[in-house]
């Protein structure tokens, strides 16, 4: 099976002499193509530091980080630039739409900085927007939105460009259950259907449920991986809850 993500042996330390503090302390896994992967771990355990230098946001101290075939640690800042503009998408948790346009309009920035021509943009936008079931809102402006709808705009804009690894952060942290479900609904949806490939990190067990397999990280280490297989979400999301027992429950007070 084809990896599009590949870590190895990464660590990352902060701090200068004297006062360093290691952030993420050997990790080593791979995603598949159109895996829906999740990380899970208390709050300081590394899961934000781990995104960031996969999302080339932060660079690792040792190690490397390969996304498809290409080993980001070693790509230069403008060659960087370029790859996180066609490679990847991102979800944020506080979802990052510009105020002043459209739905629509947010949805087609990731589209042009790639410059695609117009007739592409709409077809493309209309193909995503169905999916996710916002083709009412397009012509809308954030302020009109719910939360829900906002962030499921910001997730068109995250897959529209087709990028190789989805990466998602707390993408449930400011939603309510409904529109949780809902987003959540349409990750799996766009995970069949497009075969997207989606790493996510949650403190939410309902949320880290969606996902096929869930790495768990505990003090900069993967403690545990757990793989969800045939069982049904709710199978699935009583063993999360076992794991966040053995991990002193503390996983949900992550804020
Ligand atoms: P999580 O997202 O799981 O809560 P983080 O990745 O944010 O954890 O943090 C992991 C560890 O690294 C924590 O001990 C945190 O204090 C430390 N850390 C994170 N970012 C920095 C930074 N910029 N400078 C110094 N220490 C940091
Ligand atoms: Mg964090």
């Amino acid at each position: 099976m084809k990896h599009i993500l590949s870590v190895s042996k990464i660590e990352k330390y902060y701090g200068n002499k004297g006062n360093i503090a290691k952030a993420i302390d050997n990790i080593s896994f791979k995603v598949n193509k159109g895996e829906f992967v999740g990380i899970m771990g208390p709050s300081g355990s590394g899961k934000t530091t781990l995104l960031n230098c996969i999302s080339t946001i932060d660079t690792v101290t040792t190690g490397h980080i390969i996304i498809n075939n290409r080993d980001i640690t070693d790509l230069k800042p403008k060659k960087l630039e370029e790859f996180r503009r066609d490679e990847l998408g991102f979800i944020f948790q506080d979802f990052n739409l510009l105020d002043t346009l459209t739905g629509f309009e947010n949805i087609a920035l990731a589209l042009t900085i790639q410059n695609r021509n117009p007739k592409e943009i709409e077809v493309l936008i209309k193909s995503v927007a169905e999916i996710l079931e916002i083709s009412d809102v397009l012509t809308k402006y954030p302020y009109q939105m719910s939360g829900g709808q906002k962030q499921r705009v910001a997730s068109a804009r995250a897959i529209v460009t087709k990028p190789s690894l989805i990466l998602a952060d707390e993408p449930t942290g400011s939603l309510d259950s409904k529109s949780s479900r809902l987003l959540l609904e349409s990750f799996e949806k766009l995970n069949k259907e497009q075969e997207s490939t989606i790493l996510m990190v949650t403190h939410d067990a309902f949320t880290a449920s969606y996902a096929q397999r869930i790495l768990v990280i505990k003090d900069g280490k993967i403690f545990n991986e757990l793989i969800r297989g045939n069982s049904s979400r709710k199978e699935f999301f009583n063993k999360i809850i076992e794991v966040e027992g053995l991990l002193g429950g503390d996983i949900s007070n992550d804020f």
